[in-house]
């Protein structure tokens, strides 16, 4: 397939303009010493070797391993990089943390996790938090992975289907149409029930004529790592494991029965698996509106100490612990470093107070 697309990472949107701005000019570098003495969750997902694009649709999920370095040593150099398991607890017994503390996660738990951040981790002797799909590392293919796969394996030039009462028909002729219609695709089926959401996602397989796919049969940056490697990982002592569902689902659109399911799921395996029980969770997709109070009481129940979304925002001492905020994508080494010092939060505060956009 020919490359006819320029990486998302390399798009200038405003804030990443903005970002630019703040990181080469020296103002986040200023800003940072009036950081606020709260603490900065960053988020990443995968890594990616520059011979994955080609084989990936949405290459902003998986930031480029160079990238990923220049973000470990940024902050190894400039921030204090603690465990999010001390730094929940510290906030629980109400005692202080470094001015500039970080945290990092790492979800879904992909196989470049191992391969590629970790060896950069530990290079660097960060700590970080794997928050992983049980499921996906007992090798089911998660369902946004399926999809991905399955707009790139179709030989189909169009998906041309009825979508709940409306008709809608996607061009697939190029790579950039099918990343096009990945996002159109993804954004209907993440606003489903759980059931339907699955149904429909067998019905576009079935329409694009691809078959059961497997984790072997996806590109290599959205396979899991093996228990094996969680192992090993855990028993450097730099990495530690928290929950995420079993398979991935959005919570808030489950019943009930199948929200606690996936949670005491997943929590189970880490602990038959690492032999460790997990103390924190990450929503699946995490943003407002994608777990309730529901969820919240359920993870309460199964001794979850923490909880974290995926909203934009600085964890603060006074944030409910099964709600707590997370930065998402730091997509290059200025767009974090305008992240971590508090520039950004800023710039959009100022934007909504200005009138000019909502907070993202
Ligand atoms: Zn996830």
């Amino acid at each position: 397939m020919v490359v006819q697309r320029k990486d998302p990472l390399q798009k200038l949107d405003p804030g990443r303009a903005a970002a630019l701005f703040f990181a080469r000019t020296g103002i986040a570098r200023l800003a940072r010493r009036w950081r606020p003495s709260d603490v900065c969750v960053l988020t990443f997902h995968g890594l990616r070797d520059c011979h994955d694009d080609d084989e990936l649709l949405d290459l902003e999920q998986h930031i480029t391993a160079q990238i990923f370095e220049q973000v470990c040593g940024y902050l190894m150099a400039n921030y204090a990089v603690l465990p999010l398991s001390e730094i929940v607890e510290a906030r629980r017994r109400g005692k202080s943390l470094p001015r500039q503390t970080v945290a990092i996660t790492l979800d879904d738990g992909y196989e470049s996790n191992w391969r590629l951040a970790y060896p950069l981790l530990d290079k660097h002797g960060l700590p970080a938090t794997l928050f992983a799909a049980t499921g996906f590392l007992d090798g089911t293919v998660l369902w946004f992975h399926r999809l991905e796969a399955v707009l790139i394996k179709t030989r189909a030039s169009r998906l041309d289907m009825e979508l709940h009462g409306e008709r809608i028909c996607l061009s697939l002729e190029s790579l950039a149409d099918r990343e096009a219609a990945l996002g159109k695709l993804t954004a209907h089926l993440k606003g489903l029930s759980n059931t339907s959401m699955l149904a429909l996602l067998d019905q576009i397989q079935s329409e694009l004529g691809v078959p059961h796919l497997s984790n072997e049969d996806l590109p290599q940056a959205l396979r899991p790592m093996s228990w094996d490697t969680a192992r090993e990982m855990q028993a450097g002592g730099l990495i530690e494991f928290g929950g995420h569902t079993h398979t991935h689902p959005i919570l808030a659109r489950c019943s009930d029965e199948k929200q606690a399911q996936e949670i005491r799921r997943g929590r189970e395996r880490l602990i038959e698996e690492l032999g460790v029980v997990p103390k924190l969770f990450a929503y699946p997709n995490g943003k407002a509106g994608d777990y309730t109070e529901v969820t919240k009481r359920l993870l309460q129940e199964e001794g979850f100490a923490g909880a974290f979304t995926m909203q934009d925002g600085f964890m603060l001492p006074e944030d409910e612990p099964m709600a707590l905020p997370r930065y998402g994508y730091p997509s290059s080494r200025d767009y974090l470093e305008a992240v971590v010092s508090g520039t950004m939060a800023r710039f959009w505060s100022l934007r909504k107070n200005l009138g000019l956009v909502s907070v993202p």
